[in-house]
């Protein structure tokens, strides 16, 4: 009877403790549309941007900023969600390292050249598109290419983790050719095997591939598979997510997010 009456005491003590508990740490719900307010809170917006893509996201060499036209959306984020333009904090990333920099909380949004897809649409939230680029193919002058079709029988290096595998694949199947694959983490590597001569073609979004073009290279003028560019967030970070979607569905509309675009030049 004593330890039946002092398991009720303590089953009595822990639900009491459950009660008075904040509810922040208790509702799961609250968990998850969190991630707004702890941004609020830390005062800061930590966002992964691309550091290679002139125009986008590139390194100033001089002062050694990242400068673009995505990195204005984040200093518009910044001054909507903190009422700062420069309460934010850059993480360069690559297409491999920012999904993983996503999911383990050490930025609060991507705004990388990262393509909507459906599944990635399973893994991550994407606000409305923001851009759309395509995908396109850098090549040596000397090697006499002049588009796609002359690719049958070639090797393309892609980046692991991009979607241009895929959009060569779907591209080659419908003009009858037939490619092969040489997959690197870095886009400075799949050049280095264009220059070697290890890969015929270096194959990614025009926008990117701007980044990369020499003296002795060109893009080929054929461009294929749209790439719509979204502000990824984490899928449980619904506050954030339905914030950042507004603002930018509202940048589209009144003309803003154009501006940068003339601003920036871009015109893939
Ligand atoms: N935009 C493409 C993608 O999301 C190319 C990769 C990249 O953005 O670096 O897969």
């Amino acid at each position: 009877m004593k330890k039946v009456l002092s398991v009720l005491l303590v089953l009595g003590l822990v639900f009491t403790l459950a009660a008075c508990a904040p509810a922040s740490t208790t509702t799961s719900d609250s968990a998850a549309d969190g991630s707004l307010d702890a941004v609020v809170e830390a005062g800061v917006l930590r966002v992964g941007v691309k550091e290679d893509v002139p125009n986008f996201g590139l390194k100033n060499t001089a002062t050694g900023e990242i400068e673009g036209f995505e990195i204005d959306i984040v200093k518009l984020l910044a001054k909507e969600i903190l009422g700062d333009e420069n309460a934010y904090e850059l993480t360069p990333v690559t297409a491999k390292t920012r999904g993983p920099l996503l999911d383990n909380g050490e930025v609060d949004l991507i705004i990388a050249t990262f393509t909507i897809t459906e599944d990635r649409k399973l893994t991550y939230n994407f606000s409305t598109p923001y851009y759309e680029d395509a995908v396109g193919l850098l090549v040596k002058k000397e090697a006499g290419f002049t588009g796609l079709a002359d690719m049958d029988g070639k090797v393309i290096g892609v980046a692991q983790s991009a979607t241009s595998k895929e959009a060569v694949n779907k591209v080659a199947a419908e003009k009858g050719i037939t490619v092969s694959f040489s997959e690197y983490a870095t886009y400075p590597e799949i050049k280095a095997a264009l220059d070697s001569g290890r890969v015929d073609a270096f194959c990614v979004d025009g926008s990117i591939l701007g980044g990369y073009v020499d003296d002795s290279t060109m893009i080929l003028p054929d461009r294929f598979s749209p790439q719509e560019y979204g502000v990824t967030s984490k899928l449980d970070n619904i506050a954030l997510t339905e914030a950042v979607d507004g603002y930018i569905s509202g940048w589209l509309a009144d003309g803003t997010i154009e501006e940068l675009i003339t601003k920036w030049g871009l015109n893939y």
